[in-house]
């Protein structure tokens, strides 16, 4: 392995001094990260779980600190789509799972599996945080209010291409969400939030969110989300007398970073000193030097990158690899976690292929022509 120099590397001795200055003097660690319930876990998910226990654990023990690990699960995520008159609708993994439509099971025992396998491994236990606890917090609500009073600081940052701020309520009836949120209003009250919006088939609705409690529910996008995410850790810095850090993957850094999060967190005032630490795991390339992604393998099957099917299924990895593949990955995030040349760049799934042992029964994870 050849590591190229990086500024950031060279600023470090171990990843944990970037945790350093943000954890003097407090109790503990809360580690956070997320993934939208849209499946089972492929391996770039696996690779970032796993990341964050190695993370988790490598700072409990260089900083001498307990730790929990916040794994945000993104019930949120659409389902399903629907198209009516050209307009398009959404309902959540999290409503299809109510009206029985998609099978919990299904959506979460993957990441369940994955979890506890982790916090097995990391001696570092976690909360698993369904995306209707999330948007309920009071850290969160009281940041979505904020939003809603400034819609135009925030327009710039969170929806720069057409200005719409997409936290949307959902039809009572029917639960469809209108994916252009273009019938969407947004207005700030005294300790509420109103959301009015259209549904194609009921009419008219509002829903009315509630700052000081829990009535009420909305679907805040990625970005909005993103940065109540950044809100609330700053806030439970001083709520849990905590160290907070967001552990995600890289594609969550750079220009993510740089547009959407430090800018929202600048423009809610909350002094850099309680800005929450930004760790970035290693993305896991397809050998185009993309991402790794479930959806273009969906879309385009077996020719995307040529990948075996255990790498898009953990199900299917762990049938055909069993746990000998985690311990695999594993042992190699762990010193992701430690050293930074090793977790300021990226990997590829070639790489990746190559750290999982082969059992005697399993198919072989060679390189086949591309
Ligand atoms: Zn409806």
């Amino acid at each position: 392995m050849i590591f190229a120099p990086v500024g950031i590397a060279h600023l470090t001795r171990d990843n944990t001094d970037l945790l350093r200055a943000a954890a003097c003097g407090k109790q503990r660690l809360r580690v956070t990260t997320a993934a939208q319930l849209n499946g089972t876990p492929h391996i770039g998910t696996v690779v970032t779980v796993l990341s964050v226990f190695a993370v988790a654990s490598h700072a409990v023990d260089i900083l001498n600190l307990p730790a929990t690990v916040i794994f945000d699960a993104l019930d949120n995520a659409p389902a399903e789509q629907v198209e009516i008159d050209g307009e398009v609708y959404t309902r959540t993994v999290g409503d299809l799972i109510d009206s029985g439509h998609i099978d919990r099971a299904d959506r979460v025992s993957g990441f369940e599996r994955l979890l506890r396998w982790a916090a097995d491994r990391s001696q570092v236990r976690y909360e698993f945080r369904p995306y209707s606890i999330y948007q309920a917090l009071p850290p969160v609500r009281t940041c979505l209010h904020i939003m809603a009073s400034r819609l135009d600081d925030f327009r710039p940052i969170v929806a720069p291409a057409d200005g719409i701020i997409r936290i949307r309520p959902r039809c009572p009836e029917c639960r469809l969400m209108e994916k252009s949120a273009k019938n969407l209003s947004i207005n700030a009250g005294d300790g509420v939030v109103h959301l009015d919006s259209l549904c194609p088939v009921h009419g008219r609705y509002a829903e009315t969110i509630d700052i000081s409690g829990t009535d009420g529910w909305y679907d805040a996008n990625t970005p909005v989300r993103s940065i109540q995410k950044g809100f609330l850790l700053a806030a439970e810095g001083e709520l849990y007398q905590a160290c907070s850090v967001s552990v995600d993957g890289a594609d969550w850094g750079g220009a993510w970073h740089a547009h959407v999060l430090a800018p929202a967190l600048a423009t809610l005032g909350i002094p850099a000193a309680e800005w929450p630490v930004s760790v970035f795991t290693p993305l896991l390339l397809d050998r185009s030097g993309g991402k790794l992604s479930k959806t273009l393998y969906v879309r385009y099957g077996a020719a995307y990158a040529d990948l075996p099917e255990a790498f898009l299924n953990l199900d299917v990895l762990l049938d055909q690899y069993g746990d000998d593949a985690l311990d695999a990955i594993w042992t190699e995030v762990t010193r992701w976690a430690a050293e930074p040349s090793r977790l300021h760049r990226s990997y590829t799934v070639d790489y990746l292929a190559d750290l999982i042992r082969t059992p005697a029964n399993a198919p072989a994870l060679d390189r086949r022509s591309v």
